[in-house]
């Protein structure tokens, strides 16, 4: 028995601090979690799990326009917000309560409130009652930033409060141009609201293959999306007569009825304690970690986006697994970040897993690039003069394929299995003697000439 109350006390009930919790009680650790908000963290609150059921939801206008060629009379298709978002709520409440349930069949404490760390081995709760634990894990995972330099940002929103709106503005100005902003960019736009995107570089989605960005980027165009890049943000005023006003520098004053920051989130350790018990704490707000997750303070752990490596969930979870191993199963793992897919879901979703061409080039790595631009056949027949562009950078002298990326439906769908194919390091090759599955748009995968 341990002098402590608990074995592991874990800060952030997410999808890191779930499965951290979990698997250490399985372990046969005594362990607690603290969650000030709700449990089951962004992704399944306010990130990945409502926002692309809005995905779904918005996409509905698209195929309810193109359901005619297919001979279906969709006449008087009307569409009600209130539905969406409270259906959508109550799938999230469903959610939480299976973490709950996670949890309690895990015999894993849960406090439902705000903890602090007071010492190495003590944590403080909100209602002042102290802890004490053997190991601790911070999961706080991030929260989105909103500029302190510009005048009147608070007058916007973030993802945070996009999910619960009253009703649907009829203009909406967003701020950013990465994963949140082309996501919420195709819902809103789907769903009949004006968007305007803006963003302070001439590029966008860094991280992507920029051919298929800049593909994504007409694309949007094209739906009526107005992506403005090298867009300043230099104030926001709320006007008598309601809408705001938002100073976009050389790109002159636009108004709009909502705005949304999207420009990045930051990491949740502002008031933690984590400077009293000399925890380094990055200059982005990050905790730094080892391979094994630990900080520089032994016996405290951190994993998940407050770390600021990957900020993905499925990362934070295996992070949060390892740990718990590691920890408390003898078995010490650490996380392979190599070839990790990642998908933006815009309209259609960008997916992509490996390197760009970009980096490719950059790399110095002698590169051959195979690519597959088509209409899917579901396009074809609703008339769509949509594109889909696939993109296959290979090894030129092993043939070994190094990056795949996809833009067009079910993207992501189809990359997840591709994904396992250039994590295992296969040619292209061996891509190619595998028979086509037809008709599909996945089968372009292995028709790349
Ligand atoms: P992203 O990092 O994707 O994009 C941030 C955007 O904001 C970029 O356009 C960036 O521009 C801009 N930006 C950054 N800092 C500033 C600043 N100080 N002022 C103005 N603009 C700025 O952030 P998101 O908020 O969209 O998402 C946060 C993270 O959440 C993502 O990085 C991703 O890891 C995760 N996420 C993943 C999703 C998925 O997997 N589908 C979905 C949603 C979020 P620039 O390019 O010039 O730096």
């Amino acid at each position: 028995m341990s002098d402590f109350d608990f074995d592991l006390f874990v800060i952030g009930a997410g999808s890191g601090g779930v499965r951290a919790s979990r698997i250490a009680a399985s372990h046969g650790a005594k362990v607690a979690v603290a969650e000030e908000f709700r449990v089951g963290g962004t992704c399944v609150i306010r990130g990945c799990v409502p926002k692309k059921l809005l995905v779904y939801g918005s996409h509905f206008a698209e195929d309810l326009a193109d359901a005619k060629r297919f001979g279906w009379d969709t006449t008087g298709a009307t569409f009600d917000w209130p539905t969406l978002r409270n259906n959508v709520a109550a799938e999230v409440d469903r959610l939480e309560g299976l973490y709950g349930q996670t949890l309690d069949n895990n015999k894993v404490t849960l406090f439902q409130q705000r903890a602090t760390i007071a010492g190495p081995n003590l944590i403080r709760l909100a209602d002042g009652q102290t802890v004490t634990a053997g190991t601790i894990l911070i999961a706080t995972g991030a929260t989105p930033l909103i500029p302190a330099d510009v005048p009147g940002a608070e007058l916007g929103i973030s993802s945070n409060e996009v999910f619960h709106l009253d009703q649907l503005p009829k203009r909406v100005v967003i701020a950013g141009a990465g994963y949140i902003a082309n996501e919420f960019a195709g819902i809103f736009n789907e769903l009949g609201v004006e968007v305007m995107l803006g963003t302070r570089a001439d590029k966008m989605l860094r991280s992507y293959d920029q051919e298929l960005v800049e593909k994504l980027v007409g694309m949007s165009r094209e739906k009526g999306i107005d992506i403005q890049f090298n867009f300043g943000f230099k104030s926001v005023a709320k006007q008598a007569n309601g809408p705001l006003l938002i100073d976009g520098g050389d790109k002159g004053m636009v108004e709009t009825d909502l705005l949304m920051w999207a420009i990045g989130r930051v990491p949740n350790t502002k008031g933690l304690g984590l400077e009293e018990v000399g925890v380094t704490v990055a200059a982005d707000g990050s905790i730094p970690v080892d391979d094994y997750n630990q900080t520089n303070v032994p016996g405290i752990y951190a994993v998940g986006d407050v770390t600021n490596r990957v900020q993905l969930t499925p990362v934070a979870i295996r992070e949060g697994h390892a740990f718990a191993d590691t920890v408390f199963g003898g078995k010490p793992r650490t996380i392979d970040y190599g070839s990790i897919p990642t998908a933006v879901f815009a309209n259609p979703p960008l997916a992509g897993v490996g390197i760009t061409e970009e980096e490719a080039k950059a790399s110095g790595v002698e590169y051959a690039v195979y690519k597959s631009d088509f209409r899917a056949m579901k396009n074809v027949l609703a008339g769509r003069n949509e594109r889909a562009l696939y993109k296959m950078i290979v090894d030129a002298k092993t043939d070994k394929v190094l990056g795949l990326h996809l833009l067009g439906p079910d993207s992501a769908e189809i990359l997840q299995a591709a994904a396992i194919a250039v994590k295992a390091g296969l040619a292209k090759a061996q891509f190619d003697d595998t028979v086509a599955l037809h008709p599909s748009m996945a089968e372009e995968l292995v028709l790349m000439k």
